[in-house]
């Protein structure tokens, strides 16, 4: 099995895809990585989708990444008798710290330090900024509003206060249990809500301890002000555009977004564009218009992956809308002056062997006629590195480390491949050659770059390329040794 694409998909589980048929339905119409939202569902619930996923990823042979998405500090209401409710403009909605179930009147807001910096006036935003109400009149433990932009609100919706500061402490006692819950169940990556400084992600490290790479989510405009820095502290970006667009005026996140991609790119770190992508296929089999448009524009931008939140997750049309990007990434991708708008966004070359060896074969692969990149990685960097390049062949994401394959999965371009423990460059070429007829990426008559460090089992070392046939016969008869 082999993706027809370089971008990744990548699909948040919920309510509407816990069925292992639906999960595994959305794995064949192309989702790369799973997201389990921590700020929904119980631990028994991720825990399922989890063990789901690790079993669809055995019988397919193929690595899955499972990214868990930690709330982090951000308000919430609480749940519905009715699980939902349609406001309308005009009406009357009073926000209050009563954990009884909410209803047509009121519901739960539980955050004291809201109502003690809301002012008459202040304006709440639910779900990201779909719905708008302003503040009649307010205490210590309530908020009395009027509603101006009507809309559903249900169970655990997403509060922003945009004119009022909020002191927040970046991990939330729930997040801390949610992170060590994740990293004991052995999520690959985990993605860190409303990180404000680069302190915000060294912490949520500490407490991983490599059991998962850490992921940034960019929504607050002081994340956008030290993006440089978070960017360094983290091992991947999300650009979460659905707060962001409600904490910064919404015309600001396109460029924005433009911005932080091509940054994350220069770096070799992943970036996910998130957050409504197709969002009216939650009620709708087709997309809109201008939804294909910004998934396009997404992946012409040269972000490593886009993502579907509730499409997936509760909507009604789940495998469509995996269905539907596909389907705009191969057009996009297809296209020619795609290639050049990517070959133009390149970044300056970095100062290591590493990467000359990886441009090397980029150069390589774009002047002769080979069918893919196959790079061996203790680590997945000199993947990244590759990756950083956008080459015009597919790149085979060698290793033998089942946490490093499935990481690599949020890569754009990458096909991961498990191979033995090596210790001679030989087998490396052996193990690549075959991969690529396995996977259907090159016949007999083609060759590819095989890049590796040698000695094996040393991260860093990336030191060897070779061009090599992927007719088994030639490659002993070329290389005895
Ligand atoms: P975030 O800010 O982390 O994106 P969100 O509330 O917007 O939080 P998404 O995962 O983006 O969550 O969107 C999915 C929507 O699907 C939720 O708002 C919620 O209404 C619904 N949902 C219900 N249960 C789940 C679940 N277990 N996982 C994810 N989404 C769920
Ligand atoms: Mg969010
Ligand atoms: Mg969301």
């Amino acid at each position: 099995m082999r993706r027809h694409r370089n971008v990744k998909i990548v699909a948040t589980l919920g309510p509407a895809s816990s069925s292992k048929k639906m999960i595994r339905a959305l794995f064949d119409a192309g989702a790369d990585v799973f997201r389990l939202n921590m700020s929904h569902g119980s631990h028994d619930d991720h825990r399922a989708r989890h063990a789901t996923i690790r079993e669809i990823e055995a019988e397919t042979g193929r690595p899955i990444a499972i990214l868990a998405d930690l709330q982090g500090p951000k308000l919430r209401v609480g749940p519905f008798t009715a699980g939902a409710h349609d406001m309308e403009e005009g009406d009357s909605f009073r926000f209050d710290l009563d954990d009884a179930p909410g209803d047509s009147r009121r519901v739960q807001l539980p955050h004291p330090e809201i109502f003690a910096a809301l002012e008459k006036g202040s304006e709440l935003l639910v779900n990201d900024g779909k719905i708008r109400l302003t503040v009649r009149d307010c205490g210590p433990d309530f908020a009395e509003c009027t509603v101006t932009v009507g809309g559903t609100i249900s169970d655990r919706k997403g509060v922003n206060v945009p004119d009022v500061v909020l002191p927040l402490a970046a991990l939330s006692d729930k997040d801390r249990a949610d992170l060590e819950f994740a990293c004991e169940l052995g999520v690959d990556w985990l993605a860190l809500s409303f990180v404000q400084r680069a302190e915000d992600v060294e912490e949520a490290k500490r407490l991983a301890q490599g059991r998962a790479a850490v992921l940034s989510k960019i929504e607050k405009p002081s994340a956008v002000r030290a993006f440089d820095e978070i960017l360094r502290a983290s091992d991947g970006i999300m650009v979460a555009r659905g707060d962001l667009g409600v904490e910064l005026p919404v015309h600001s996140v396109p460029p924005i977004q433009k911005r932080l991609v091509r940054l994350c790119r220069a770096a070799a770190k992943p970036v996910i564009v998130a957050t409504q992508m197709l969002e009216s296929m939650i009620e709708s089999p087709m997309p809109t218009r201008a939804e294909v448009s910004d998934v396009a524009n997404a992946i012409y931008e040269g972000a490593d992956a886009v993502m579907l939140s509730a499409e997936s997750a509760a909507g009604q049309y789940p495998i469509e809308a995996v269905t539907t990007m596909d389907n705009v990434a191969r057009s996009v991708e297809a296209d020619p002056n795609y290639r050049a708008i990517i070959e133009a966004a390149r970044a300056a070359k970095l100062h290591s062997i590493a990467d000359a060896i990886v441009t090397a074969a980029r150069e390589i692969a774009e002047t002769t006629d080979i069918a893919a990149i196959c790079a061996f990685s203790q680590s997945g960097t000199t993947v990244s590195l590759v990756a950083r390049e956008r080459p015009r062949v597919p790149i085979l994401a060698m290793s033998p480390v089942d946490t490093v394959l499935r990481r690599m999965c949020l890569t754009w371009g990458t096909h991961c491949v498990k191979t033995p423990r090596l210790s001679r460059f030989k087998e490396a070429v052996v193990n690549a050659t075959r991969a690529a007829r396995d996977f259907g990426f090159a016949d007999e008559t083609r060759q590819v770059v095989v890049m590796a460090g040698v000695p094996f089992n040393v991260p860093g070392t990336t030191n060897i390329l070779r061009i090599a046939p992927c007719d088994e016969r030639l490659i002993y008869a070329t290389d005895p040794e």
